[in-house]
């Protein structure tokens, strides 16, 4: 059976990231900070706003078959293996994989300010975290409608790396999404993507509601980016 959703790159329109996420990146849980790092932030987020190209590709499989150590999917040769993404896609019929990433430019900048502005570097680096988050949002809400239009909901997005889901995963990750071609991302010898303002997710597709829905829209990562709400409806059904 043919999957619906694939969308070889889309661009999204991100018109900011919120001061509060870049300071976690930056380590901070509630400390006090100076106007002089308020500033630093504010400079980066907008230096990080003007040199990103935030794009992303997305495709849908079926799950060919499913038990509690491995889930293969039709139509491509991913194999997701480990308790915790089995257990985490339990009960899911169907898996939207997708990549994002902010670009070559973000990477050249970061080596620009390692150079000539170290602190610059970091906060910079935070600042772009926060934003390649962003474009993984603005990723996931296309997914979450797309369930949403099918009566579906879909899980939080889980990455190669979390759990025991294997880091290697990565290599059949970008190639059932064709990431190189169609966004420039290809993988160093330890499996880190380049550009590294690059983000992948896989989401599972579900008959029934999953933990960590939002209990409302006011709170959900994915507000900006929505269009189920747009129909008069939610994700919650
Ligand atoms: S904004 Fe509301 S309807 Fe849209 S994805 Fe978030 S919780 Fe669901």
């Amino acid at each position: 059976m043919a999957s619906t959703l694939r969308i070889a790159r889309e661009s999204y329109r991100i018109k900011g990231v919120s001061t509060d996420d870049v300071l976690r990146y930056l380590g901070y849980h509630g400390q006090s900070f100076d106007g002089q790092l308020a500033r630093r932030i504010d400079a980066a987020v907008v230096r990080c706003l003007t040199l990103a190209k935030p794009r992303g590709t997305l495709a849908a499989f079926y799950v060919h078959r499913h038990d509690e150590k491995a889930i293969e999917l039709e139509g491509c040769t991913l194999c997701l293996i480990g308790h915790d993404i089995c257990a985490h896609l339990d009960t899911a019929s169907e898996v939207v994989l997708f990549a994002v990433t902010l670009g070559a430019d973000i990477d050249r900048e970061l080596r620009r300010l390692s150079l000539t502005d170290p602190l610059g570097q970091v906060v910079f680096d935070a600042a772009s975290t926060a934003l390649v988050e962003r474009a993984a949002d603005a990723a996931n809400a296309h997914v979450r409608a797309y369930a949403a239009q099918k009566g579906a909901f879909t899980s939080w997005r889980f990455s190669p790396g979390y759990g025991d889901l294997p880091l290697f995963t990565q290599r059949d990750l970008l190639a059932a999404l064709d990431a190189t071609r169609q966004l420039g991302i290809t993988l160093t010898p330890s499996d880190l993507m380049v550009p590294t303002k690059s983000v992948t997710a896989i989401v599972g597709v579900h008959p029934t509601p999953q933990p960590g829905l939002e209990s409302s829209c006011s709170i959900c990562s994915l507000y900006d980016f929505c269009t189920i709400r747009q129909t008069g409806r939610t994700c919650r059904g």
